[in-house]
């Protein structure tokens, strides 16, 4: 899943991508409005983390202007302590729920699973499909009972396959996903993770459950 974060102090916006990118997200970041709502209305995120305070155009004018322009990823706010009415004009402005400064990175991540999940037809921290288990949580990967050692890369995939199983994905929509913004869509390396994770949970007596689409990309499903 891919998060876009908005954030003009440095230092917190590297914080809160190398604690996501550390859980599997795929982050981009960018420091103040104009360029994050630039961002947000042209790529694909799954959420959008946002500061209030940001040069040049306010987190809430962001928002604003995203909803505006139809933009459907879910938004967490930023907000200083003390200001309340920070809070309600995020949530007025379209924001889908907010989290104080200075917070705890566990709460953060826990609103962003929140949120992700709010988004997705799959409601369980546990993702199914056949006899394959995905802990969104702890990041455990099993099928049966066979445990599954799965890279940074190859969970986002997993993951992503299984909040769209029965849907075929092109490969652009996968590397819009999963890759960031200065993934190169010229090389075959979408191919090339899909063939890893293929080989870690599918064993050779078990039902293939991600399925090639001649020309279009990919679907999980049982067939
Ligand atoms: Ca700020």
């Amino acid at each position: 899943m891919r998060i876009l974060v908005v954030e003009d102090e440095k230092k917190v916006a590297r914080f809160i991508q190398q604690g996501l990118e550390e859980e599997h997200y795929t982050v981009d970041v960018a420091h103040d409005g104009e360029t994050g709502l630039h961002m947000a209305a042209s790529e694909n995120y799954d959420l959008l983390i946002l500061d209030v305070m940001l040069p040049k155009k306010s987190g809430l004018d962001l928002i604003r202007e995203f909803r505006a322009g139809k933009g459907v990823a879910p938004a967490l706010m930023l907000t200083a302590k003390s200001a309340t009415e920070d809070k309600v004009a995020g949530l007025d402005s379209g924001a889908d729920d907010y989290l104080t400064k200075p917070f705890a990175f566990a709460e953060l991540l826990a609103r962003v699973r929140s949120l992700l999940r709010r988004s997705s037809k799959e409601k369980s921290t546990v993702l199914t499909i056949a006899d394959l288990e995905l802990d969104t949580v702890s990041h455990k990967a099993k099928r049966a009972s066979r445990i599954i050692e799965l890279t940074a890369k190859e969970y986002s995939l997993l993951e992503y396959f299984l909040r769209n199983r029965d849907r075929v994905l092109s490969r652009t929509i996968i590397a819009e996903h999963i890759w960031d913004y200065n993934f190169d869509t010229g090389t075959n390396i979408i191919d090339v993770y899909v063939n890893h994770l293929r080989n870690k949970i599918e064993g050779a007596a078990e039902m293939r459950l991600i399925h090639t689409v001649r020309g279009v990309g990919y679907v999980m499903k049982e067939e």
